[in-house]
């Protein structure tokens, strides 16, 4: 076989594999690291030292276990590992150009091609490592409830809302008067139905369990689930 690997063979071979590896090398994003539970990516023109997104990654990885264990219920295993990306890359803008560019929106949550979530942050690096920003548990809590139908304002919001308060302890009651105004909703189902904080993974296991039986979890349905068991534990 040797005697067939002429220096103009290697030559040809050398030059059929320039374009496969360059293609290959463009498609790698600058840093992407992955547990069983997230990925974080950060892709080309990345503005954070590796350092740091390694930083960030073992800070988001213990946040999601710590959540796990709150919740009770694990996150929906199809769905993992979370693709996480930081301040709207290339891949985000691709999702929605419409979203990247409103300046109010945090992050926002999709699914990838093959099924996995894929969460993108406005956030900065450091707000990831020192803070571990509530709005990441947000993005979380959509997939923790999907629901129909999505808008802007439906009752998935106000799920994601309740979650981020029962994962963070603040404020420590859902008839909060601070609930009152921004989320109106939780507020009511408090003060009308006591469902509090202490409720969630409750919700969370019989949502999961609703999804299982059902095309899809509808606002009236989780509303009346809602009801359902907390009148159902009054009695
Ligand atoms: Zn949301």
């Amino acid at each position: 076989m040797k005697k067939f690997l002429t220096p103009a063979l290697l030559l040809v071979i050398f030059a059929i594999s320039i374009p496969y590896s360059v293609s290959a090398k463009h498609r790698q994003p600058f840093f992407a690291k992955s547990s069983k539970n997230i990925s974080l990516v950060c892709e080309k023109r990345c503005p954070f030292p590796k350092q740091k997104l390694q930083k960030a990654f073992a800070a988001l990885n213990a946040q999601f276990i710590k959540m796990e264990e709150k919740v009770g219920t694990p996150f929906p295993e199809n769905l993992k590992p979370v693709e996480i990306h930081l301040r709207y890359d290339a891949s985000c803008r691709k999702i929605s150009k419409e979203r990247t560019d409103d300046q109010e929106v945090f992050g926002f949550t999709t699914a990838k091609p093959d099924g996995k979530a894929m969460i993108c942050m406005k956030a900065d690096i450091d707000d990831i490592i020192k803070n571990r920003p509530t709005h990441l548990l947000h993005e979380y809590a959509h997939h923790y409830f999907p629901m129909q139908p999505r808008g802007k304002h439906d009752f998935e919001e106000t799920l994601a809302a309740a979650f981020e308060q029962f994962i963070t302890g603040k404020p420590n009651s859902f008839c909060d008067a601070a609930n009152e105004k921004s989320e109106p909703n939780l507020y009511k189902l408090c003060r009308d139905f006591g469902f509090e904080v202490d409720d969630m993974p409750t919700l969370i296991a019989r949502l999961q369990a609703l999804k299982k039986n059902a095309d899809a979890v509808t606002n009236r349905m989780a509303i009346d689930e809602i009801k359902r068991f907390k009148i159902m534990n009054y009695e």
